[in-house]
C-alpha cells in the first residue's frame, strides 16, 4: 500500500512522531508513505493555521523548524530504506492566492520529494473548521461556495509550484451537512477550468480517503468529479489517507484505488526529489489496507 499524504506531529493538528508513523506502517504491510506536515503561510492567517510543533512547543511557522522537520523525516527515510518501506519527505502548503512569493523560498529551501498544494481557506475563513465554516456558509450559496473555492483553486494550478492538488471537493467535508444535496451539485461549470488547468500542467490529483473518514460514501474527489478529471484529460492520480495519527497510515486507500479503477485508471503517480513516476494499481497491493 501506498500513502503520500501523512501528517506526523509537527502538525499541530496530528499525534506520533515519524518514526512511530514508520513503525506502524512497515508493520502493516505499507511499501511508500510519504510525510506532508501542513506549511501554511498565509500571514492573514497567522495566529489561527500558521503553527506547527517542534519539540512538544507549538511554534510559528515562520520560525526554525522546518531544519528538524526535513532531518527527522530523512533519518526516519534513512533507517527503514532497506527494511522495505519508502519514507519519502514532503509538504502539505495551504494556498491562498497572493502569498506565493511566501511559498517558493519554503519549497526552495530544502530537498522536498513532494509538494502537495491545498486550498484549505476561503475569504479567510477556515473551511475545515467547523465553527468558522459554519458562519461562512450561512452567509454563502453552494454556488459561491464552489466559485470561491474553485477561483483559488485555479490559481494554486497556475502557480506552477506544486505537484499534485490535495482533496480537490474538500468543502463537501463541513458543508455536506449545511447544504445537503445541493452541494453535490454546485462544481458544476465552475471545476472544468480547473481540471483542464491540472491536466494540461502535468499535476497530479490526489484522492484522499478522508471522505469515507467523514462517513462519506466515497473519497475526496467523489467517482463524478473523478470522471470529470479523466474527461479532462488528468493522467496522475496520487492516493493519500490524510492521517493525523499513525494508525490510520493506508487508511482504505484501496477503496481509493477501486474508485479510481472504475474511473478508468490503470496507474498511480508517486513522487521522489519531485520527479513523478508510475505504479500500476495491479501492482499496489489493494487488500492488505482495505477497510483498516
Ligand atoms: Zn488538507
Ligand atoms: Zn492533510
Amino acid at each position: 500500500m501506498i500513502d503520500f499524504h501523512v501528517h506526523c506531529d509537527y502538525s499541530s493538528d496530528a499525534r506520533g512522531s515519524a518514526e512511530e508513523y514508520a513503525a506502524w506502517a512497515l508493520k502493516n504491510g505499507l511499501r511508500a508513505m510519504c510525510f506532508t506536515t501542513h506549511c501554511d503561510l498565509d500571514p492573514k492567517r497567522r495566529h489561527h493555521d500558521g503553527k506547527v510543533r517542534l519539540k512538544g512547543e507549538i511554534v510559528d511557522v515562520t520560525s526554525d523548524w522546518l531544519g528538524h522537520y526535513v532531518k527527522d523525516v530523512r533519518e526516519v527515510s534513512a533507517r527503514y530504506a532497506d527494511r522495505g518501506l519508502e519514507v519519502r519527505l514532503g509538504l502539505e502548503i495551504g494556498y491562498t492566492p497572493g502569498i506565493e512569493h511566501l511559498i517558493s523560498p519554503v519549497i526552495d529551501s530544502f530537498d522536498f520529494d513532494f509538494i502537495l498544494g491545498a486550498v484549505h481557506t476561503l475569504e479567510g475563513t477556515d473551511l475545515v473548521s467547523s465553527t468558522e465554516s459554519k458562519e461562512y456558509f450561512a452567509a454563502h450559496s453552494p454556488r459561491e461556495v464552489c466559485g470561491a473555492f474553485y477561483r483559488d483553486l485555479g490559481e494554486a494550478v497556475a502557480a506552477g509550484l506544486f505537484d499534485c492538488i490535495a482533496h480537490i471537493d474538500i468543502y463537501k467535508r463541513m458543508g455536506f451537512d449545511h447544504y445537503g444535496e445541493a452541494l453535490n451539485r454546485a462544481h458544476e461549470g465552475l471545476i472544468e477550468p480547473v481540471l483542464a488547468g491540472i491536466a494540461e500542467r502535468g499535476i497530479s490529483l490526489e484522492i484522499n480517503s478522508g471522505g469515507f473518514r467523514k462517513g462519506f460514501p466515497w473519497p475526496f474527489p467523489s467517482p463524478d468529479i473523478l470522471a470529470l478529471a479523466r474527461e479532462a484529460g488528468i493522467k496522475d492520480i496520487t492516493p493519500g489517507s490524510d492521517c493525523h495519527t499513525p494508525e490510520e497510515a493506508g487508511y482504505k486507500i484501496g477503496e481509493c484505488l477501486e474508485v479510481a479503477m472504475k474511473a478508468g485508471y490503470d496507474r498511480i503517480a508517486v513522487f521522489a526529489a519531485r520527479e513523478k513516476s508510475h505504479i500500476l494499481i495491479d501492482d499496489v497491493s489493494i487488500g492488505d489496507a482495505r477497510g483498516k
